[in-house]
This record gives C-alpha cells, structure tokens and sequence, in this order.
C-alpha cells in the first residue's frame, strides 16, 4: 500500500500455546459490572451495561513473568487502577444472543483500565464524555490472551490487584453482574463484533490511586499475573 506517511504498525498480543499474535481490532470497556464497585462510585443497584472504548494503540502489553512500564499520565493529579478480566473475541457478529455468545470467545487475558478518575469525575458532572478519563495513552495495559480451552473456569475465579505487595482489590468474577454472554449480547447489538475486539469487562471495589513508582501486580485466577510499574 502507498500510505503519505508510515502506517502503524498492527496491535497484536501472543496467546499461550500459539506462535502466532492476536490482532486487536478494538478495545471495549464495561461500566460499573461489580454491585460492590458500582456502590463505592456513588451508585446502587443492577444498570443495563453500559461501554465505551479505549483507542487500541493505548494497549500496553506485558509479558508474563516480565515487569512492564507505564508513564504516569499528563493532566491527572488521581491515577486510578481498575483490575478487570479481558475477554478476547474470536468470532465476530451482530445481535448475538446470550446462548451462543461462548462460541464467540477466543480467550481470556488480565486487564488493567487505568483511569484518570479526576478528569473522568468532571467530565461526568458536565455529561460529557469520558474520553479523557478513560481513553488515554497507554491506559489499557493487558498479559497474554489464554485460550478459553486452557483458562479453566474464568466466571469462578478469583481476581486480584496488589500494589507495593499489600492487596488493593480482591474478588471473584462470579461477583460480575452482567456475565460474559449478556455482556456479548448487548455489545453485539451497538457494533457489530469482529474478530480481534477485547472486552474488558469491569473492575471490583477497592479502586485507588497509583503514583511513580508503585509496582501492580494483578491477577485473575487461571490466566497468570500482571505486572507494571508506574513510571
Ligand atoms: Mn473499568
């Protein structure tokens, strides 16, 4: 292809088992999915889900085993870590229901939505968009996907953030209110899914900010750990 200029580069990750890398297509985020979450935001009670997006290049990847590197954002005085379950779709489509959602899911993978949650607080009292809360550079930092064959049992499974060593947010995704086939039903009736979307999928209560130099280590049970440290 003639570009004017350099094309960047396709985002993929490796998969546990498989030479070959995982092409991100987008990076879909869901609201508000633990009740306990939901509640120490100032909200109560089961919402429709709700998303938004997260530009793919703000993908950081981390190997496991390996320490990656995030630099502390521009403009926020409030960094937050948010630990969530990454779903990783294999298979794409419009209006899937719930009863077929699974077949649709690739693999699974430990996510971070990294949030400047000053900017994303005042942005939600002037009902404007969460762009510049949510969808920064390098705010979605995530391990390798691990194929849903070889993750055992993601919707029971403990899920986890240290930072420093002492334990920050700790649940179980069986806590998730919207579960992986309704969040998939509801997605899929806004965009069309496609091969390569992530699906990051809400966080557990213990949100709390982060500054240079603390080290994260998250994990959700069954698809190794996270780790990154704040630069
Ligand atoms: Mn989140």
């Amino acid at each position: 292809m003639n570009t004017i200029f350099p094309a960047p580069a396709p985002i993929a990750v490796p998969v546990h088992g498989e030479s070959g890398l995982f092409p991100v297509h987008r990076i879909y985020c869901v609201g508000r999915n633990y009740e306990e979450h939901a509640k120490e935001m100032g909200f109560t009670g089961r919402e429709a889900p709700f998303f938004f997006l997260k530009p793919t290049d703000a993908l950081v990847f981390v190997a496991n085993g390996e320490t990656g590197q995030m630099p502390y954002p521009s403009l926020t005085q409030n960094l937050h870590h948010e630990i969530e379950l990454v779903v990783a779709i294999g298979k794409g489509g419009r209006d899937i229901p719930a009863s077929e959602a699974m077949s649709h899911v690739y693999g699974y993978a430990v996510g971070l939505d990294m949030t400047r949650r000053d900017l994303q607080g005042e942005m939600k009292k002037q009902g404007r968009p969460w762009c510049i809360g949510k969808g920064f550079d390098h705010s979605a930092p995530m391990g390798p996907i691990t194929k849903a064959a070889d993750a055992g049992s993601v919707e029971h499974a403990e899920i986890s953030l240290d930072v420093n060593g002492q334990t920050r947010q700790k649940s179980s995704t069986e806590q998730l209110m919207w579960k992986i086939p309704e969040i998939i039903e509801h997605l899929s009736a806004a965009w069309e899914l496609q091969p390569g979307d992530l699906i990051f999928t809400g966080t557990p209560e213990g949100v709390a900010a982060v500054k240079s130099g603390d080290l994260m280590v998250g994990a959700v049970a069954g698809l190794g750990n996270l780790k990154i440290q704040i630069q």
